[in-house]
């Protein structure tokens, strides 16, 4: 048995706000293509036809062995369906959605071992939620049993097809004009994965499932002056300290540290680039102010900041006890750990003349 793939693609999207969501990219593909290229690589399909809309033009790449025919849809979907079988040339039809892009070779293999010349196939899925029917403010509770939904694609004998939706033009689905032309219909598993994008949630779903995710780590340091007078912040807190930091900001070397390998693993200059201490504008700075500007930065650049994690080295004072003030203050912008080291009495932070700081940073991003 031979079978043409014809992909119904001539929707308007008026349940996406307008836009066509057959020509949406998902994960650097149209949406047709999805099922279009997982059915050129299917043993016994032959060729592949897809209805665009009226007045659309479209001439894409493809790299495939067996033909893609375009042509064009009508203002209803059963005109659609009709100039897509009349552009096939084989004996069976696979009709497909262009919005269920998930559909696998395996469902199709199934479809076209199950239908013959006068049975249809259909994939088929049990209604998973309660039902309930509503007309006005009256609703009332339908029993689900022996109720299924309808998948694509649906797989006819073409010729006869054509005949069936042709006198049934107001047919929701190509089995229901089968049916209605006294067409037998049989069933095989539908997949729960091959889900019909309908509406803008649909798609930010199709997304999450395909787009790439990307992963990088960021590495931050900072080293200040330990001396007396001077403020100590550490993560935007303020803490009682006769030594503070010395530095043209506020000197707040954990944040500093952590913007560092934030901006590093976003491939971005280091802070000392941004906020160049010559620019009078930084004297003094809240560096949790600054922090806010480089979370805008890697975020314009679609990054989210996963997980920080850093260590403060210091002598003196004691800063245990505002652990859990510095993590909540900086996990107002991303999950956070903070741990201090004392110096061992070893180098200049060790005699209490200096504080460091090492930070990581792990962001992801989707993309290609
Ligand atoms: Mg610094």
């Amino acid at each position: 048995m031979m079978f043409s793939f014809v992909i119904v693609a001539g929707g308007k999207g008026s349940r996406m706000g307008g836009e066509k969501k057959q020509f949406m990219n998902l994960c650097g593909r149209e949406l047709w293509r999805w099922s279009a290229e997982t059915a050129a690589k299917t043993p016994g399909v032959r060729e592949i036809v897809l209805v665009i809309p009226e007045g659309e033009n479209l001439n894409p790449s493809w790299p495939h062995d067996i033909p893609l025919i375009i042509t064009h849809g009508g203002s209803e979907r059963a005109v659609s369906v009709l100039n897509g079988l009349n552009a096939a040339s084989c004996s069976y039809v696979l009709v497909h959605d262009a919005a269920r892009p998930f559909a696998t070779q395996k469902l199709f293999l199934a479809l076209m071992d199950t239908v013959t010349e006068n049975a249809g196939a259909v994939p088929v899925l049990p209604v998973a939620d309660a039902l309930k029917r509503i007309d006005g403010e009256n609703i009332t509770c339908v029993n689900r049993d022996g109720l299924y939904i309808t998948q694509t694609p649906q797989v006819f004998h073409r010729l006869r097809l054509i005949d069936a939706v042709r006198d049934n033009p107001l047919a929701k689905d190509e089995a229901e004009a089968w049916t209605n032309a006294g067409g037998i219909l049989r069933k095989v598993d539908g997949e729960r994965m091959n889900f019909k994008i309908t509406w803008q949630e649909d798609m930010t779903t199709a997304r999450a499932l395909t787009e790439q995710k990307i992963t990088r780590t960021g590495l931050g340091y900072d080293v200040h002056r330990l001396v007396p007078g001077r403020k100590l912040i550490l993560g935007g807190v303020n803490i009682p300290s006769p030594l503070g930091l010395l530095g043209h900001s506020d000197a707040d070397l954990l944040t500093h540290a952590i913007m560092d390998a934030v901006l590093g693993a976003a491939g971005l200059d280091d802070i000392g680039t941004i906020f160049p201490a010559s620019d009078e504008r930084y004297r003094g700075a809240d560096s949790i102010e600054l922090l806010r500007e480089v979370m805008r930065l890697v975020e314009a650049d679609g990054w989210t900041v996963e997980f920080v994690d850093a260590v403060v080295i210091a002598q003196v004072p004691k800063l245990n006890a505002y652990r859990e003030a510095i993590k909540n203050n900086l996990g107002k912008f991303f999950a956070v750990n903070i741990k201090f080291k004392s110096a061992e009495n070893l180098d200049d932070a060790g005699r209490g003349l200096s504080m460091t700081c090492h930070a990581a940073a792990t962001l992801g991003r989707h993309g290609e």
